[in-house]
């Protein structure tokens, strides 16, 4: 919303006031999540404040997979374009074992017009959506801003930062924690993080496409485990390998070999653009929300990115949260909006968390990997192959 008009405010004589915005609500963190709240709650004419405290964002390719639920709502906020143009449409995912093909999945089967999974390195999509928010409400975006204090009153959120040494407070009627897994706010507000680590780890990096797989994605079901790769912009394919240990520095060699050893298909070490490692987690916040406060996004889950659904699975939160709280603004007694709002996307949240685990297992080595192989390539026969299609693009969540 462009032009709004921010009123003075001081309630906090233990801290040095700079300056007072009011805004309805205040978005805690600028990551794909907090970005896109911001520009829907703009878009529904919400007075909205997003507080960043990273001055420059990360240039990392983590997110890459986009689905079409989020794709239909990416397009309502105005950014669907601006992503396709940008990113790669993979319209089928083939399954493989190291040595003949299983079947595919094809995404096609989906409803159009989104009827694939859109692959684009999160930072492209961060742009984009920093520039969609910036043109929805130009002074919503404050970077720098590092949210360290928090108290709730019968009306109100009072948000203490720090902004370039100095402590500045925001308040707002509602506030929502968009603040990554290590949530400050979900820790603040006493929110349980109940989960656990898997034993899984993988080495993933990017390299230059010298297979023939073109716009499809490749899942390979080796006896050694798990190997992904999916196209990206520029001609460049996502390669994931699972590893035996978490390798916490790996080097080119520890997924070249395994690609190497496990499919025969040779990557250009010369082409690599990015190489990092991870294990994997499965965490979820006993609530979503604590009186004027909703969590959101990795603040509120976190599960295995085998599947790449965290992102989108915030960006559904953020689409609901956007309606409740616009709502909530209105409404005589909020809390029963809230209480639905943390209800529902729990459960959602829930079931993502089972099909990452299912895509992990069957990732797995396993002592009887016929069977596993059999059981695949019947799920990749009709009737299974269109449920499948739809269980792999997040629908019903
Ligand atoms: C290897 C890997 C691959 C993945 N692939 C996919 C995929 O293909 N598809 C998919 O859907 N998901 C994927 N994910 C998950 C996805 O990256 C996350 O779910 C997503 O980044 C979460 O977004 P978020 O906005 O909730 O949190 P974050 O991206 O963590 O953003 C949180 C923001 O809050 C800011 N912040 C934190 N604390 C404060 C504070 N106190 N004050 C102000 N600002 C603060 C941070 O600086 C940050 O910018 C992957 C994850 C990994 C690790």
């Amino acid at each position: 919303m462009a032009g709004q008009s921010w009123s003075s405010f001081s309630q906090s004589p233990h801290l040095s006031e700079v300056s007072a915005k009011p805004a309805e609500v205040i978005v805690v963190g600028a990551g794909p999540v907090g970005l896109f709240l911001g520009c829907r709650l703009a878009q529904l004419g919400v007075r909205v404040k997003v507080l960043e405290r990273r001055l420059e964002r990360s240039g990392s390719s983590k997110a890459i997979g986009i689905h079409p639920p989020s794709l239909e709502y990416l397009d309502r906020i105005g950014v669907a374009k601006a992503m396709t143009s940008q990113g790669i449409k993979i319209k089928r995912g083939k399954a493989f074992t190291s040595k003949r093909r299983l079947g595919e999945v094809d995404f096609e089967l989906c409803p159009k017009p989104f009827s694939y999974i859109l692959a684009l390195p999160q930072f492209i999509t961060e742009e984009v959506l920093e520039k969609r928010l910036k043109e929805l409400a130009p002074c919503a975006l404050e970077q720098g801003v590092s949210v360290c204090g928090l108290e709730q009153t019968a009306t109100e959120v009072l948000l203490s930062c720090e902004k370039e040494g100095q402590l500045e407070t925001f308040s707002a009627s509602f506030v929502v924690a968009c603040d990554g897994k290590d949530s400050w706010l979900r820790k603040q507000l006493g929110i349980e993080f109940v989960g656990r680590s898997y034993p899984d780890s993988y080495v993933m990096g990017d390299f230059k496409d010298s297979t023939d797989l073109a716009h499809d994605a490749g899942i390979f079901l080796t006896k050694e485990g798990l190997i992904e790769s999916f196209p990206l912009p520029c001609n460049m394919r996502r390669w994931v390998a699972k590893t035996d240990t978490y390798l916490s520095k790996p080097d080119l060699s520890d997924l070249i070999k395994p690609v190497q050893d496990r499919l025969g298909i040779v990557l250009d070490a010369e082409s690599n653009k990015m190489l990092s490692s991870f294990k994997v987690q499965r965490y979820l916040a006993e609530r979503f929300t604590e009186a004027r406060v909703l969590l959101a996004g990795d603040a509120a889950h976190v599960l295995s990115p085998i599947g790449g659904q965290g992102m989108n699975l915030g960006w559904l939160d953020a689409w609901e949260a956007a309606a409740v709280l616009q709502s909530a603004l209105h409404a005589q007694d909020f809390a029963p909006l809230f209480a639905t709002y943390s209800r529902k996307r729990k459960k959602a949240a829930r079931k993502a968390t089972r099909r990452a685990e299912m895509n992990m297992y069957l990732g797995r080595k396993m002592t009887f990997v016929g069977l596993k192989y059999a059981l695949v390539s019947l799920l990749l026969r009709r009737p299974f192959k269109t449920i499948l299609a739809r269980v792999f693009t997040m629908r019903w969540l």
